[in-house]
């Protein structure tokens, strides 16, 4: 899977074309090559439309409410994106944690009503630079995964989707080794076969997002327990886009 994320960047015009630039290339995503847009709200219904015939594309949105419904102005409830036919929502992107303080908690809550309308969660975890530079990123992303998603049955964790996205590696342009990538992939592994099983863990696609261009993907996408990437800036720049949705293992 590639999963591009436009956080809060292009206007309606660009996002079109940038859509219109990728689709044209005609490429018939594989087995494991689902490629995903997480658009700005605004543009959710209109990149739905446009996506609507075409396997193996989807949408996303880049956040949702912790809550229901009801006086939370300025909020987007799940029940809003299911009733637009979204598919696919970013919970606790690192951006989402450090700049408006959601916590593991509240990202149980998100992750409980995306599963209860049908959403997929696409579920972020991964460490800032100090606590890699000590060793500590593998308890960190351990307790991420305890607090928001341990609760979880395992039919509801097969439909989730993780990404790793050491936050060190977030649109710096520095982009983890093959051999951190994997040793954390498969360590993430590991933790869900602890709790739910090898059996479920097998089936869970974890992704990898920090840096992933063109030039990096096929390395990175090699790895074992690497099934895919979540992209930011390389996402907004068609030819680089559709060189990482070529990446993909098929
Ligand atoms: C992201 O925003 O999830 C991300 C990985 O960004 P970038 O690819 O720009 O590092």
């Amino acid at each position: 899977m590639a999963a591009a994320n436009w956080k809060m960047n292009l206007t309606i015009d660009k996002a079109q074309a940038l859509i219109n630039d990728i689709l044209k290339e005609g490429i018939l995503p594989g087995e494991n090559g689902q490629v995903i847009f997480a658009v700005p709200f605004p543009y959710l219904m209109v990149a739905v439309d446009k996506l609507k015939n075409r396997k193996g594309y989807a949408i996303a949105a880049q956040n949702c409410s912790d809550k229901t419904s009801g006086a939370y102005t300025g909020e987007t409830s799940v029940e809003m994106l299911r009733s637009i036919l979204i598919n696919y929502c970013v919970v606790g992107h690192s951006e989402r944690r450090e700049y408006f303080g959601e916590t593991n908690g509240m990202l149980a809550e998100k992750i409980d009503l995306c599963l209860a309308q049908n959403i997929i969660p696409i579920f972020c975890c991964g460490e800032a630079l100090d606590i890699r530079e000590r060793d500590g990123q593998n308890d960190f992303v351990r307790k991420q995964i305890e607090d928001s998603l341990y609760h979880l049955s395992a039919e509801h964790l097969q439909q989730t989707i993780i990404a790793y996205e050491p936050i060190w590696a977030i649109g710096t342009g520095k982009t983890a080794t093959t051999e951190q990538a994997q040793q954390m992939h498969y360590f993430i592994r590991s933790v869900l076969a602890g709790k739910w099983g090898e059996n479920v863990a097998e089936k869970i696609s974890i992704l990898y997002g920090g840096s992933v261009k063109a030039s990096n993907a096929k390395e990175l996408f090699s790895c074992a327990d690497v099934d895919g990437g979540l992209v930011g800036g390389a996402s907004l720049v068609a030819t680089e886009f559709v060189q990482i949705i070529n990446a993909l293992k098929h």
